[in-house]
């Protein structure tokens, strides 16, 4: 079973290549695609206009599979999560966000997350693995099903409930470079997804190289983390600083916008009570920012267990989004969506097989310099 190749995970050229291998025509590859992601169809004799031995043959070598859902949550607001289980004791979640005009869908992209930002639940929990491809893809895939069952009508005119997706699950998309640039092919394909440039939105902490590889490669919609408008203290909430420091952060989003698909930056600020959240920060921010076409999303900290943290409060927040507005910034708070369902930005937790042993790493960084309180007061 498991040497299957799981054509979820295939873009145009990886699925023409597979049919050259089988002997098959290019538009074989373009008619497969429209089976899986425009239709939803994973069973193979029911690809109706692909001849009978192609169709048999198939099934001896592939498959179209979504990981099994561990559970299904609806909160009161009408968001949907999903955890997947993604085997060896992992499971990831997936967040459907519905709003009148469009359909969000806030994807994964690995089992936890090794840049371990100071606020974030799914960085607290430590980092497996990274996703493939098809897991990224099966998470769109399976939301659509899910979310257009029942109505074949729909489905059969090509409608289909995700209009909008977000990298902004469990995960640094760029630090998975390879699996997030396939699924953005297969994204933005006519045959598959068929979705523009700016409905789909990378997010990422600053991987610098990568932003630059991203926007070569495949410049779709990007959100920077950005989090503080000084390095010691970004040095502090996003461990990544310390090696990608802020001028080159925003000398790359200068270079991202020459082929970004919108003509800004989308820099996200989660507000943290007393941490990053004086008039004097956002004023800073004002400076940094100063030559980089940007809008801004603060995001109210969403607390989780052991955070430590509080999120500011609601005149807080007011205050500094009215700094940056004043300063001709256009200025959004995100709404907290699924809360009920720890579904919000931060939340996401799924299940995470540490493998960077980060929890038993802090108690013994911890534990160190304890000891060395000890030892000054010793002396
Ligand atoms: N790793 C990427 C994408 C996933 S995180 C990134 O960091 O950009 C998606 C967004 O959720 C980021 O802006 C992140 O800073 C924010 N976030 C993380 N933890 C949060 C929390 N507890 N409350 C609110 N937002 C949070
Ligand atoms: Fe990773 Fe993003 Fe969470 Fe930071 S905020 S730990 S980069 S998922």
């Amino acid at each position: 079973m498991n040497d299957l190749v799981d054509l979820l995970g295939l873009d145009a050229d990886g699925l023409a290549q597979r049919c050259a291998d089988w002997g098959q025509k290019p538009f074989r590859a373009r008619q497969l695609m429209r089976w899986i992601h425009q239709r939803g169809e994973h069973d193979f004799e029911a690809m109706s206009d692909l001849a009978k031995d192609f169709r048999a043959s198939l099934a001896a070598r592939a498959r179209v599979a979504a990981p099994a859902v561990v559970s299904d949550r609806a909160a009161a607001d009408g968001t949907r999560k999903w955890l997947l289980d993604v085997g060896a004791g992992n499971a990831i979640e997936t967040v459907f966000i519905p709003e009148v005009d469009r359909g969000t869908l806030c994807v994964s992209t690995q089992v936890g997350c090794a840049v371990n930002c100071l606020f974030c639940s799914t960085g607290k929990q430590g980092f497996s693995r990274n996703l493939d491809a098809h897991e990224i893809i099966a998470q769109v895939w399976h939301a659509n099903r899910a979310l257009g069952a029942g109505d074949p009508a729909r489905r059969a005119r090509g409608e289909r409930p995700v209009t909008n997706v977000v990298f902004m699950g469990m995960g640094e998309p760029l630090q998975n470079y390879g699996a997030t640039l396939t699924a953005l092919r297969i994204l933005l394909d006519d045959h598959a997804y068929g979705l523009s440039r700016r409905r789909v939105t990378v997010s990422t902490s600053g991987v610098v190289p990568m932003i630059d590889r991203l926007r070569d490669d495949c410049p779709v919609a990007l959100a920077v983390s950005l989090h503080a408008p000084d390095d010691a203290l970004r040095d502090q909430l996003v461990p990544l600083n310390r090696k990608y420091p802020l001028a080159e952060l925003m000398a790359a989003c200068r270079r991202y916008l020459e082929r970004a698909p919108r003509d800004f930056i989308t820099f996200e600020y989660v507000l943290l009570d007393g941490v990053n959240d004086a008039d004097l920060h956002a004023r800073q921010l004002l400076a940094l920012v100063r030559e980089v076409p940007c809008k801004f999303n603060l995001i109210p900290f969403n607390p989780f267990p052991n955070s430590g943290l509080r999120r500011s409060p609601p005149e807080r927040i007011r205050r500094f989004a009215q700094i940056l507005a004043d300063a001709g910034i256009v200025t959004t708070v995100r709404r907290t969506r699924g809360d009920d369902i720890d579904a919000a930005c931060g939340q996401l937790a799924g299940e995470v097989r540490d493998r960077t042993r980060l929890a038993a790493r802090r108690a013994r960084a911890t534990g160190a310099a304890m000891g060395a309180v000890g030892l000054a007061e010793a002396r």
